[in-house]
């Protein structure tokens, strides 16, 4: 198989005039993209920069990003994406495990990367937007040139991005040519067409993340498409973009839709241009996505997937007939199942959709593994984290995604949570996404998060976090019976607490780790 880079060619080479990229009113066609990635190969090739050099791109969602991704695979390079958010402390670590030789940032980032450049292989910092004491700009940095593809071997890694590290140290995840190419096909399989040339896509997923960096940017690239990159997200840029560009692929996560729809002129948003709406990172509140479809046209499709995965294995694809609330089938290549501690499979308990208020979840549920083309090399240099990652079962290898979920008999996969944030309250099992859907569904609820926190008694206590809506008039107390009346007493929140805000990742997550943290400091000052 010839290096990943070879679909943008091909892009190029077809749709040359068709515009890759559009960013604050400017365009930019696929040829002069490819001449710019040219350039920055050649810039990498005449410094002795090459083939398997780990180049970190530490950016927003900028077209510098593009060119520098796909430069750095020209060159037969590896791309480290790493989130413009982090400070010095957070890419010291990045930048040491993956031995980067160039660093490509803005000039505000230039500093926290010269604090810690000695500590670490960094040979070249680089500046997209002007100069910054101890960087290059980038127009110094690019060479003209219009060097050959470097050949890679299927197996060889072309992007090393990192886990956010809620649970340890961030590892790195190897991704080869074969993973990401794997998965771009397997992805433009599940909608109708799959991307087209005349698509124009949002992209405001962040680039530094699988989710964008693939489904976005990459199913765009390789197909013709435009890309509009969006450096940060704000509900009300995006719709004017979608509008003004007549945006016609909107990829979010659920976050993004529920900010939408909670915008004060939600009414007075046009989505007639988009054709396709995904969503993934997280699973998305049934009663968002049905709120954000009543208000507007295009249907909301889910996809799931990991770093780990390249991204996707799961997607409710409009092809296979959607189930709302469900992941959807596996994707076309990938297998996927539901095993107990045991490694056994656990199947479904009847044929069609599994009634959630009927079965019992506890015999069905188990963690979803998964194997297949898209799966990862492993993680970098981390040989203990791949033992516990991999599961070798009759000749295949699975991959564990640590999420608790159960299928049914026509394949439909549903995810209930994150073993990790599953609660333990008085020897009961909770997982607080059944508790978050119910809340959503309350019309005072804006935004709600679910934890456990530390309880003396119970182990754990369930405690809900909730952002109420600007003109809500309800009290702990009624919401809290408004739980105990549509849910099993042990898996009420006892304690819920009104928040301005959830804290969240850059991709949309709640950051469950920070509610808990939060309540154990306030714990501690009580006592
Ligand atoms: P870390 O693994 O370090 O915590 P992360 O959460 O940012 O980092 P990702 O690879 O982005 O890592 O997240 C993958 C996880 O996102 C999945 O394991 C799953 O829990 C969740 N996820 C993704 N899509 C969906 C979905 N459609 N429904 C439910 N959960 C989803």
């Amino acid at each position: 198989m010839a290096n990943l880079v070879t679909n943008v060619a091909a892009a190029v080479e077809e749709h040359g005039d068709n515009t890759a990229i559009g960013f604050r009113g400017e365009e930019t066609s696929y040829d002069e993209f490819w001449a710019q990635t040219g350039a920055f190969a050649t810039a990498l090739n005449e410094r002795g920069i090459g083939v398997d050099d780990r180049i970190a791109l530490y950016l927003p969602n900028v077209p510098p990003f593009l060119i520098a991704f796909h430069g750095t695979l020209r060159a037969g390079g590896v791309v480290v994406p790493m989130n413009p958010q982090y400070k010095s402390r957070e890419i010291s670590h990045l930048l040491g495990d993956s031995e980067a030789r160039v660093v490509v940032t803005l000039s505000d980032l230039v500093p926290f990367v010269t604090a810690v450049q000695d500590e670490t292989s960094v040979e070249h910092v680089v500046s997209i937007d002007g100069e910054a004491e101890g960087a290059t700009t980038f127009e110094a940095f690019l060479e003209r040139g219009e060097p050959d593809i470097v050949d890679r071997a299927d197996d060889d890694v072309a992007v090393q991005p990192y886990t956010s590290g809620t649970t340890g140290q961030p590892k790195g995840v190897q991704l080869t040519h074969e993973n990401l190419a794997s998965n771009a096909t397997a992805a433009a399989k599940l909608v109708p067409d799959g991307i087209r040339s005349d698509d124009r896509q949002l992209g405001v997923l962040p680039l530094f993340h699988i989710y964008g960096m693939t489904v976005t940017m990459n199913a765009a690239l390789f197909n013709g498409a435009a890309y509009y990159p969006m450096a940060d997200w704000d509900a009300q840029d995006a719709v004017s973009l979608v509008e003004s560009e007549e945006l016609t692929v909107f990829h979010g996560v659920p976050a993004m839709y529920n900010d939408v729809i909670n915008q004060p002129n939600a009414d007075e948003f046009d989505f007639s241009s988009v054709r396709l709406c995904g969503v993934g990172g997280s699973g998305i509140p049934t009663e968002v996505l049905r709120q954000f479809e009543d208000r507007y046209e295009p249907m909301v499709y889910e996809g799931y997937g990991l770093t780990e995965t390249s991204p996707i294995t799961h997607f409710n694809s409009p092809i296979d007939g959607r189930r709302v609330g469900s992941i959807g089938k596996t994707v076309p290549g990938v297998d996927s199942k539901v095993v107990n501690d045991e490694f056994e499979d656990v199947s479904p308990v009847e044929e069609g959709p599994v009634d959630e208020d009927e079965a019992d979840l506890t015999e069905i549920i188990g963690e979803i593994v998964v194997s297949g083309p898209n799966v990862m090399k492993g993680y970098y240099g981390l040989p203990e984290a791949n033992e516990k990652a991999f599961t070798e079962a009759a000749g295949t290898t699975w991959f564990h995604t640590g999420d608790v979920g159960y299928h049914d008999e026509d394949g439909f996969f549903y995810v209930v949570d994150r073993e990790k944030h599953m609660i333990v309250t008085g020897g009961y099992n909770v997982y607080p996404r059944e508790v978050e859907e119910l809340l959503f569904e309350h019309e005072a609820v804006a935004d709600a998060a679910v934890a456990g926190i530390p309880d003396d008694r119970r182990g754990e206590t369930v405690k809900a976090f909730v952002v109420p809506t600007p003109d809500a008039d309800v009290t702990d107390d009624e919401l809290r019976e408004y739980c105990l009346t549509n849910l099993a007493e042990y898996k009420h929140p006892r304690e819920i607490e009104f928040v301005e805000e959830l804290p969240r990742t850059t991709t949309g997550k709640v950051q469950k780790f920070k509610l808990r943290e939060r309540e154990e400091t306030a714990e501690a000052e009580t006592n």
